[in-house]
């Protein structure tokens, strides 16, 4: 008998879980497709160039100490964050922001705040959305209500945006929070227009909702950090810059530092009093959970972004990874257009980002799994730098085998 025997087992999250399958897989022809991690044409995980020369700089510098951080972060690291995010909309604008543990960190931050300070009776996640999402929520509090808004139309690849605007204008109700994902939607690939943007802020300021962007992929949607901001600067810019929200932001991607836990939220408000309020309340929060932010990855970020050197090559290698990307997308889609592979398979062109949903379904995503030793999500999605010039071949010829 022990304390513990009582604990339910618990399912390994599915990402997890394909890739722990894959690496126990022996065969030579074995092809991971479920990592949202950015690898080169060799299958290696990528160190940025500009990350190789800021850590040069870093461990140059005989100054170089390991204290802790100031309680929102290193001091550098939340001033570019703020930059890369608001650029000038900053202007005019009371932001509380605090470094985060990366992304995860970032969302389970707002999480816990929106959770004490709005205490929200509903969180809506588009459908489907990054599966942590609802499981940091759940964590952080299991009593605040958890529903879908359409999101993604799987019979013809796009957004489902009268059913996405309707369901928020029927349904949600004001102090509810929404989260949306800023660009390179995980998992669908498939990111609203500009219009669509602004009738899902016309929505959230109409029905009073309280929006938290999800920011975890800036420069990979369209190589361009500017272009990737646009939601979110449009929201910080609206309505004479009245509209409260939040984004939480994620490094991990953009400079290839994902062990590192790099990120950061930012709460907009309305005022500088109601910023200082918001920074208090996140500082308490960090405090009894972390005390502190960890400090070489976030040094490594502020000092590209704030070396003008630096800062283009790492615009160069943002161009690198999206362009790679866009390769592999079309050489996907030539493979399977070429064998007549049923589907159609043009949005593997115009989808955005990491990944694009193949549409197979849970049974057939097995038999890819079990018979040809190729590994997607069990909701059929595919990682796309996980292709490579050496692999897309036989990941086609798979595909066109199991849906043949
Ligand atoms: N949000 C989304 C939409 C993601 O896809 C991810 C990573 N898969 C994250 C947040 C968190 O990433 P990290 O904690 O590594 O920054």
């Amino acid at each position: 008998m022990s304390w513990f025997d009582e604990i339910p087992s618990i399912a390994t999250d599915s990402t997890l879980a394909a890739m722990e399958a894959c690496k126990a897989d022996t065969h030579e022809k074995k092809v991971d497709l479920s990592p949202g991690i950015y690898h080169d044409d060799n299958s290696s995980t990528w160190v940025l160039p500009s990350v190789k020369k800021a850590r040069e700089v870093l461990l140059a510098d005989k100054s170089l100490n390991h204290n802790l951080q100031p309680q929102n972060g290193h001091p550098g690291l939340v001033s570019v964050a703020r930059e890369l995010t608001f650029s000038d909309t900053l202007d005019g604008r009371s932001i509380a922001s605090m470094q985060a543990i990366s992304g995860t960190g970032a969302n389970h931050l707002v999480a816990r705040f929106l959770s004490d300070v709005l205490q929200p009776k509903t969180v809506w996640f588009s459908n489907p959305t990054w599966e942590n999402h609802r499981e940091i929520w759940r964590h952080v509090n299991p009593a605040i209500n958890q529903r879908n808004y359409p999101y993604y139309d799987d019979r013809t690849s796009t957004i489902d945006s009268q059913g996405m605007l309707s369901t928020l204008r029927g349904h949600a109700s004001r102090g509810d929070v929404i989260i949306l994902q800023a660009c390179a939607h995980n998992p669908t690939g498939v990111d609203p227009s500009r219009e669509l943007w602004e009738a899902i802020a016309a929505v959230c300021e109409e029905k009073g909702l309280f929006p938290v962007f999800d920011s975890a992929y800036q420069g990979f949607a369209t190589g361009n950090i500017d272009n990737d901001a646009w939601a979110i600067r449009h929201f910080a810019t609206r309505s004479n810059g009245t509209m409260e929200f939040a984004v939480a932001q994620s490094f991990s991607k953009n400079f290839g530092l994902y062990g590192e836990r790099v990120g950061a939220l930012h709460i907009v408000t309305r005022s500088n009093e109601s910023a200082a309020k918001a920074e208090a309340k996140l500082k308490k929060i960090q405090r009894a959970e972390i005390t502190s932010t960890p400090s070489f990855g976030a040094k490594i970020v502020a000092t590209i972004v704030q070396n003008p050197a630096l800062r283009e090559q790492w615009q160069q290698d943002l161009q690198t990874m999206s362009g790679r990307l866009q390769d592999m997308r079309k050489r996907l889609y030539d493979e399977l257009t070429k064998r007549n592979t049923p589907g159609n398979w043009s949005h593997l062109l115009t989808d955005i980002g990491m990944f694009s949903m193949t549409g197979l379904s849970p049974k057939r995503v097995a038999v890819l799994r079990n018979n040809f030793h190729v590994y997607l999500l069990p909701t059929s999605r595919l990682a796309v730098p996980c292709l490579t010039t050496g692999n897309v071949e036989y990941v086609a010829e798979s595909i066109h085998q199991v849906l043949t």
